[in-house]
């Protein structure tokens, strides 16, 4: 699903595979429980550098980057789903009714456009509704209630859409919107950054690494995990078989920098640099580990953000939860407008996460690693 339009500012955005990177795990669909064209993805990306590839009995993905010495075990790890829907009946006259996976506001729902993903032929569907021309005054400032709501495939009837386009109960639906640079600029306009851009951060740094000629000074395991939006099950069973010392957790975070949305609610800005949570409802992260990152932030010249969130959950929270606990932190990208149809995040922001994780992954030594272990 093309429309790529590339920026025309600066090299780097044409040397580096980055934006391509973005982009492909931007456009690929991948609701909760129904990752394999991204986990297909990330094999692909994985198998050429690592020194196996396997997945968890959930399907997450598991990377082993080895390194000069087997231990201590970094865990990066980012989550392969986005927030979708998936048919859950058909009508006898050819719409579909949903179900929603994870969370999304009723009203993000209302008149867009979805794939639902077959495997016979993928389909163009749109979430209609009734014109303002009928509606009574009082109900048109009203939300429409997702339940309410259905998809038009343009189908005459149920035969139709089962026989004829191959859709059943069950199949997975994604938002349809091709990925943009916004304007020729830094932002980056795409569905599911939430937490594809995660996922291309991680992939970005551990081929950064593999290139390069530094020793690696220790094992590194790059995870994309499964069931995220719906509440972290993949990081649970992925870590478990892991069973880090570090965990790194990479995540879309929630930008305040827009019309009606305060720094009450969330600190982070686009543009300003990968961000830190100091607290959101899952996780408190590892004070030491959290000090180490900003203290590696600084000596690099990285501009480095925090955000205390009231709300929020990440699979960093099951890392840290697994077996006998792992101290982990949770380094986000600033993101606008999550879990819908259209999200941004900067360009640049991408570029020094990557640096920051890098050289992260790269200073994790044992001795390192044994200090922000030891209480
Ligand atoms: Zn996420």
């Amino acid at each position: 699903m093309g429309n790529i339009i590339f920026c025309g500012g600066g090299n780097d955005l044409v040397m580096d595979n980055s934006l391509d990177l973005l982009r492909i795990f931007s456009e690929v669909g991948g609701p909760s429980g129904y990752e394999s064209r991204v986990r297909e993805i990330l094999v692909d990306k994985f198998k050429p550098i690592a020194r196996s590839v396997e997945t968890d009995q959930m399907g997450s993905v598991i990377a082993d980057i080895s390194g000069v010495n087997d231990s201590p075990k970094i865990m990066l790890s980012a989550h392969m789903d986005e927030v979708g829907l998936m048919v859950k009946n058909i009508t006898e006259e050819g719409y579909i009714k949903f179900q929603q996976l994870g969370g999304w506001l009723d009203q993000a729902i209302v008149n867009q456009r979805w794939i639902i993903l077959n495997d016979k032929k993928d389909v163009l569907g749109v979430t209609g509704i009734k014109t303002v021309h009928v509606m009574p005054q009082e109900d048109r400032k009203k939300i429409f209630d997702a339940k309410d709501l259905f998809i038009d495939v343009g189908a005459p009837s149920r035969d139709y859409v089962m026989n004829n386009l191959g859709i059943s109960p069950g199949d997975p639906i994604v938002p349809f919107s091709p990925f943009s640079v916004l304007n020729d600029g830094d932002l980056l306009l795409g569905k599911a950054w939430d937490d594809r851009a995660g996922l291309a951060l991680m992939v970005k740094v551990i081929e950064e690494i593999q290139s390069s000629n530094s020793e690696k000074v220790n094992s590194i395991f790059a995870v994309g995990t499964v069931q995220e939006e719906v509440g972290l099950r993949g990081a649970t069973t992925s870590s478990y078989m892991v069973d880090p010392d570090i965990g790194i957790n990479l995540e879309a975070g929630v930008a305040a920098d827009f019309p009606g949305i305060s720094t009450d609610e969330s600190q982070e800005k686009i543009g300003l640099g990968p961000t830190i949570f100091l607290h959101d409802s899952s996780m408190i992260p590892n004070l030491k580990l959290r000090d180490f990152v900003s203290q590696v932030a600084e000596s690099e010249g990285i501009s480095l953000q925090f955000n205390v969130l009231t709300g929020y959950g990440q699979d960093g929270s099951a890392l840290q939860r697994s077996r006998g606990g792992t101290p982990t932190i949770n380094i986000a990208i600033p993101t606008r407008y999550l879990h819908s149809h259209n999200s941004v995040i900067s360009y640049k922001d991408f570029q020094q996460a990557t640096r920051l994780v890098r050289v992260l992954v790269e200073k994790l030594d044992s001795k390192t690693v044994e200090e922000i272990k030891n209480f």
